[in-house]
């Protein structure tokens, strides 16, 4: 299979464990972020010398740095096949994306229906209850979405559904949803689809404009912190004429056209919807994530992780004790995470242990996905209002491990022995390390 390791930076880092002895760390936390590609940072630091401001001056750096600027969008535009009437939008990241995306989208008027589904991360649910009338698609009794509920809620709102708003894939399940399918739904009901690609565009080819135009994908967001580049350049991609008819969230220079004492003109779209002065250094690293993921391929990356999530989840069943909170079926489409419990742990005390122990970086709790994982955990609502107000309570979650291109079934092996170790010595373990209240953070 494919060797990636070292196209990452900090693979080799050592870190203590709780003896004190040091051990080569282990990345399973990709989910939440990933290390940079070794490219990345070459890019940036060559870069570095000749910054310059974007879009305003007349100088050599700054001309330069601004057809950098425009440059990563074509890269962006190509990377997901978007549309000639699309417009890329830089943010900060997904959640800055599809806040700007609700503002627009509400601009427009706010007496339809935006749908979104029971598993969001709350970046793709809290801006449209604020804005709109929300109702949530179901799930299914393996935490899957329901294509007939959607079709159900579709109908139900008599072409009252503006948006479905769905994830490309669960950051806590890691099930791929049938983004074709729903859009192809979507369209039928004379709605638009939304999908948040911040788990999904690292893992597998996305294509915003398949050859059935009843499927293509309307407006798309991710991060790049999520795939490869470091921390601050998101971007958000929808049809032109959808932005053009909004104020900017964000006012000031960069995003107008000519104002007066009295009047203003906003610039054009996606200038617009980038006031201030923009992260160049974070769009650079995310074109340069893209370029990099593209010369690696993304249906290779596809196919190794796969691998590596089936040998995950063989591994992990053999764990006395443990709950996987996804299906083990090898069909299922899904991206390279999974969720667990063991029994008689804290979610909090197992990733503590897995890190003091094996110096492996999981992540625990919520996931900032929490209807989700509270249906997953079947918390009703009376006992998550318990817990909202009880802050000495520890609070119920998962523990969740996420795989990059980088990591291998070596990584893996040290998971699951460490597993086995906690299993066999619960109490031990159980008393060694502390349980606090940490679980209760959106974590
Ligand atoms: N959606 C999903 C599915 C995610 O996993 C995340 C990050 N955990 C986000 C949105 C938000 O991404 P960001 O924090 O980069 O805005």
């Amino acid at each position: 299979g494919l060797y990636l390791r070292n196209v990452v930076a900090g693979v080799d880092v050592k870190v203590p464990l709780a003896d004190g002895q040091y051990v080569t760390a282990i990345n399973f936390d990709n989910a939440a972020t990933t290390p940079p590609f070794r490219a990345v940072m070459t890019e940036i630091m060559n870069y570095a010398p000749w910054y310059g401001s974007v879009h305003r001056g007349k100088g050599y750096k700054s001309v330069l740095t601004s057809k950098l600027y425009e440059a990563a969008r074509e890269v962006v535009r190509r990377f997901v096949n978007a549309s000639g009437h699309d417009v890329v939008i830089f943010t900060k990241n997904t959640t800055e994306s599809i806040n700007i995306l609700a503002h627009v989208l509400a601009a427009a008027g706010c007496d339809q229906v935006v749908l979104s589904t029971q598993m969001e991360h709350l970046a793709n649910d809290l801006p449209w209850r604020e804005r709109f009338t929300t109702d949530y698609v179901a799930i299914d009794e393996y935490g899957r979405l329901s294509l007939p509920d959607l079709e159900a809620k579709l109908l139900k709102y008599q072409g009252r559904v503006k948006l479905v708003a769905v994830t490309g894939a669960s950051n806590v399940t890691g099930y791929i949803n049938p983004i074709y399918e729903i859009a192809r739904l979507a369209h039928k009901y004379g709605a638009k689809i939304f999908v948040d690609g911040a788990q999904l565009v690292s893992h597998v080819p996305v294509d915003m404009k398949p050859v059935n135009s009843l499927e293509h994908i309307d407006y798309l967001a991710f991060s790049g912190h999520k795939m490869y580049a470091p921390f601050g350049a998101g971007a958000l991609i929808g049809p032109r004429d959808a932005f053009e008819n909004a104020a900017p969230v964000y006012k000031g220079g960069g995003a107008v056209g000519l104002v007066s004492s009295q009047s203003v003109q906003w610039d054009e779209p996606p200038a617009r919807f980038e006031a201030g002065t923009p992260n160049m250094m974070g769009v650079l690293a995310l074109a340069t994530a893209i370029k990099t993921l593209l010369s690696l391929d993304m249906k290779a990356i596809a196919g190794y992780e796969r691998k590596l999530i089936e040998y995950a989840i063989e591994g992990l069943a053999t764990v006395p004790g443990l709950t996987l909170y996804s299906r083990r079926d090898k069909s299922e489409d899904r991206v390279s995470l999974i969720s667990f419990t063991l029994e008689g742990l804290h979610h909090s005390v197992v990733a503590d242990i897995l890190a003091q122990e094996a110096g492996i970086a999981s992540r625990s709790g919520l996931f900032c996905a929490h209807p989700y994982v509270e249906k997953l955990l079947n918390l009703s609502d009376e006992a998550v209002a318990y817990y909202q107000t009880h802050d000495d309570v520890l609070v119920p979650g998962l523990v969740r491990v996420s795989f990059g291109l980088y990591n291998d079934c070596r990584e893996v092996d040290v998971l699951i022995d460490c597993l086995q170790r906690i299993a066999k010595k619960r109490d031990y373990y159980k008393t060694k390390y502390q349980q606090d209240g940490r679980g209760k953070r959106c974590a």
